[in-house]
């Protein structure tokens, strides 16, 4: 029988979420996906006008379907967690059950049980600013938003995951080798995110047979990246230095993602997967 998948934090058809997507409805996959509150209605307005419906097509030519789209604000873990200006907030305010808690209970009254959790989100409010200048705020608002997120994701979908099903993260290598630029204490959230990524998976394969994995991905240029500001110059750098001299595309990282989410991985968990045409292993660049 189909596996059904859960993939939060896809708002547009340019991230490594909307890959995994559909790499995962190629190989079969009932596709649910998370899209953060703000961004929802853009999102499901040109996915209705058939702005994706080229990036919809898959290897077989069909177009992937998205059986439903939840509206998520992953920073927030129920409806007590949020604050007044955001419940006011009109981006808000027309839409319902967007906390982890709730959207997790809607996908269990929907459809019951799920096989694939992945996250694939990040934000961080001073993201440009090197870490000695990061505040104290903006450095716990990016953990909060990077790396509590997926732990707060998985505790609340793991009663409705299957056993034998998988959970996958979106992680870089800023988080182990100094990459300027990547501020804002986002290179401390992926620290955190992997190294959660070991426990969770130590707690998640004991509990309910869960695998829980990570993927270091190469640079790519989605929304987020952009916002950054330095992606062009990673990519450039990664084509000049990696030992596979090539752009690194989403589907690269969407396929990775498969693997690790079918039997074929069935006994890999609590792993980082480096997909990002080898760069991780050079020492100097050349
Ligand atoms: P993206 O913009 O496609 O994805 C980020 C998503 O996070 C967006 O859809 C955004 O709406 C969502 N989001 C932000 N805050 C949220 C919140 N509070 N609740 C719910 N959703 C929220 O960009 P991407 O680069 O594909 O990012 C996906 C993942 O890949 C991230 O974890 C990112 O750090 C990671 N990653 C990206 C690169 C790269 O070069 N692009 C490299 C390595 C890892």
């Amino acid at each position: 029988k189909g596996k059904r998948a859960f993939i939060a934090g896809v708002a547009d058809d340019n991230g490594y979420g909307w890959a995994i997507a559909k790499s995962l409805a190629a190989a079969g996959a009932q596709i649910l996906v998370g899209t953060w509150v703000p961004a929802l209605n853009i999102f499901e307005s040109s996915l209705r006008r058939g702005k994706f419906d080229e990036s919809r097509v898959l290897p077989d030519g069909s177009l992937m379907e998205i059986t439903k789209v939840y509206p998520l604000d992953a920073v927030f873990d129920n409806p007590e967690d949020v604050p007044e200006d955001i419940k006011t907030n009109k981006r808000y305010a027309g839409s319902s059950k967007w906390t982890v808690q709730e959207v997790a209970e809607s996908v269990k009254e929907d459809f019951g049980t799920i096989d694939i959790l992945v996250h694939s989100l990040a934000n961080g409010p001073e993201v440009t600013k090197p870490l000695l200048e990061t505040s104290r705020n903006g450095y716990l608002a990016v953990l909060s938003a990077s790396s509590y997120s997926y732990v707060s994701l998985l505790k609340h979908f793991l009663p409705i995951m299957n056993p034998g099903g998988s959970s996958i993260s979106l992680t870089y290598i800023a988080s182990e080798k100094i990459i300027p630029g990547y501020g804002g204490g986002m290179s401390s959230a992926k620290a955190a995110l992997e190294s959660d990524t070991r426990v969770l998976a130590f707690e998640a394969g004991r509990k309910r047979k869960i695998r829980v994995n990570t993927i270091s991905a190469g640079p790519l240029r989605s929304r987020a990246a952009k916002a950054i500001g330095f992606i062009d110059m990673m990519i450039d750098y990664s084509i000049a230095n990696a030992p596979l001299q090539k752009e690194l595309s989403a589907d690269e990282v969407g396929n990775s993602a498969a693997f690790l989410a079918s039997p074929l991985a069935s006994a890999i968990t609590g792993t980082v997967l480096y997909v990002d045409n080898g760069l991780n292993a050079m020492g100097v660049g050349v």
